[in-house]
């Protein structure tokens, strides 16, 4: 016997078990007049409609009329009614029985509603919550079918798109992909939920009036009015995480149509400083009929020096611009700092030639990197201590492990950088202002290497003392 089976034969039997007690109390201890016992079992049989269903309380009603025509109306011990009147007691006492037990049950329906209600408000609160808290498509149309199944305790369910004719799924029971030309079908062509029998469901979605999909449910137990707005969610849903990429993106473009022509301007205006000199220099060398060699040599150096400038500007300006538009494509592979460090001083052989090189590296150290990029970024530091210290001071190269990362130091004792210059030294074409007449350069050589290391998701960093030298250090992730 099962639970259900083994509740009906308890009811029947606490119902039956009641109306025998009050008989036998009745009969055998009280005695009442017939009137008392009438009211008894009237509150017996509402007792009986208010706690179980209506069988239960007729039944208990016809019962509870039989015992007392039998046990308390005379003639007693029979079902015969000697008096008129008694029938109409007898009536009425029927009556009020099924009355009361219509009403009880009536309440009991409207509670057993009111609570379907409330589940299926919760389950439309939990799953419109759990939706707006996905902000990309992919992610939802991942995850929808797996919340709506959590939310609506559905035994399985699918979502359709017709755009790109995909399928997403969770929980056991699978619909097949040969099943997709009746889910476009479908998708298509419902316009409410339709429910299928077995509590199994499809419900179409919509973008405005557009098709947009369909949600196919499996023994799921909510009324229509729920299944609408639950296909009206994951709609919504779907719309909003669709919009707010849209918005992120045209975001994004606008920022880097925006960078672009900073960058261009302060390009623009970086290249008209040599182009500048080099019209000067042929404007005066066309201009002379009879140049002194000396003055000739001296304005072809200017224009060479000026050519060689706008040459490192441009080929700079475009490496930057690829790295940002990520065109430049990082082969991460777990590398040992020391094959970086040999790479970037065969580079900048220049530099070890000028300047005593210490480089200490820690023999097991291994990052996860590009390689190449990060030997140009080393080779950039190296060149850059080089060129803001004097001949023959030296430079320091070391590494140590921190939290996971190693973190990589490039340290002279050159001219250093003034508090306030440390913070604008990787913006894009900023030199310093002492520098900027005075040595070769760019200005370009740290805004890219520090978008190659953010690209590394590491950090590159200064610290510094004018007069004294600078550390510059970056940090990648360690290999495991
Ligand atoms: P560039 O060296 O071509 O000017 P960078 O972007 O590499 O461009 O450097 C920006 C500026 O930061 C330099 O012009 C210089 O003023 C300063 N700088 C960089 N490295 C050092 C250093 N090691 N010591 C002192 N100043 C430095």
């Amino acid at each position: 016997m099962n639970s259900r089976q083994t509740v009906t034969v308890a009811r029947w039997v606490t119902t039956f078990g009641a109306l025998a007690g009050i008989v036998l109390v009745y009969r055998r201890w009280l005695h009442v007049n017939p009137t008392t016992v009438a009211l008894t079992l009237v509150l017996y049989v509402l007792l009986v409609a208010a706690r179980t269903s209506l069988r239960y309380a007729a039944a208990a009603s016809i019962a509870a009329t039989a015992c007392y025509n039998f046990y308390f109306l005379p003639p007693v011990g029979t079902f015969t009614v000697a008096d008129p009147q008694n029938w109409l007691a007898l009536l009425a006492f029927l009556a009020t029985s099924v009355v009361g037990s219509r009403l009880s049950q009536k309440a009991r329906d409207e509670a057993d509603q009111a609570r379907v209600g409330q589940r299926e408000l919760e389950v439309l609160f939990t799953l419109s919550r759990e939706l707006l808290q996905t902000q990309n498509v992919a992610e939802l149309v991942n995850a929808l079918p797996t919340l709506i199944n959590m939310a609506v305790s559905a035994e399985s369910s699918t979502l359709y798109l017709l755009d790109g004719d995909r399928m997403y799924q969770s929980g056991v029971q699978r619909t097949t992909p040969v099943e997709i030309p009746h889910l476009r079908q479908l998708a298509l062509t419902l316009t409410a939920p339709e429910v299928v029998p077995r509590g199994d469901v499809d419900i179409p979605l919509r973008a405005g009036v557009r098709p947009r999909g369909l949600l196919r449910l499996r023994d799921v137990r909510l009324s229509r009015e729920t299944l609408e707005a639950v296909g009206g969610l994951a709609s919504i849903a779907l719309d909003r995480a669709q919009a707010l990429e849209d918005v992120a993106r045209s975001e994004a473009t606008e920022e880097s149509e925006r960078l672009r022509t900073l960058i261009l301007d302060s390009i623009t205006h970086e290249l008209r400083t040599p182009l500048t000199s080099i019209k000067g220099a042929t404007g005066a060398l066309l201009a002379m009929d009879d140049v002194v060699p000396e003055a000739r040599h001296e304005l072809l150096v200017i224009i060479e020096e000026e050519a060689d400038r706008l040459n490192r500007l441009v080929s700079r300006a475009t490496e930057m611009a690829q790295i940002e538009s990520q065109e430049v494509h990082m082969a991460f592979a777990p590398v040992n700092l020391q094959e970086i460090a040999d790479e970037a001083q065969e580079s900048c052989a220049w530099v070890g030639a000028a300047h005593p090189l210490t480089v200490t590296l820690p023999g097991a150290l291994k990052v996860v990197a590009d390689r190449d990029m990060i030997a140009k970024v080393m080779c950039n530091l190296l060149e850059n201590a080089a060129k803001y210290s004097d001949a023959g001071s030296p430079i320091f190269v070391s590494a140590e492990e921190k939290d996971g990362f190693a973190v990589t130091s490039v340290a002279d004792r050159g001219i250093g950088i003034s508090a306030a210059e440390q913070g604008l030294i990787f913006d894009r074409l900023y030199r310093s202002q002492t520098q900027r007449d005075q040595t070769p350069g760019t200005g370009m050589g740290l805004a890219i290497s520090r978008a190659i290391i953010d690209a590394h998701h590491g950090a590159l960093t200064v610290t510094s003392q004018v007069d004294h030298g600078s550390v510059f250090s970056f940090t990648l992730p360690l290999s495991e």
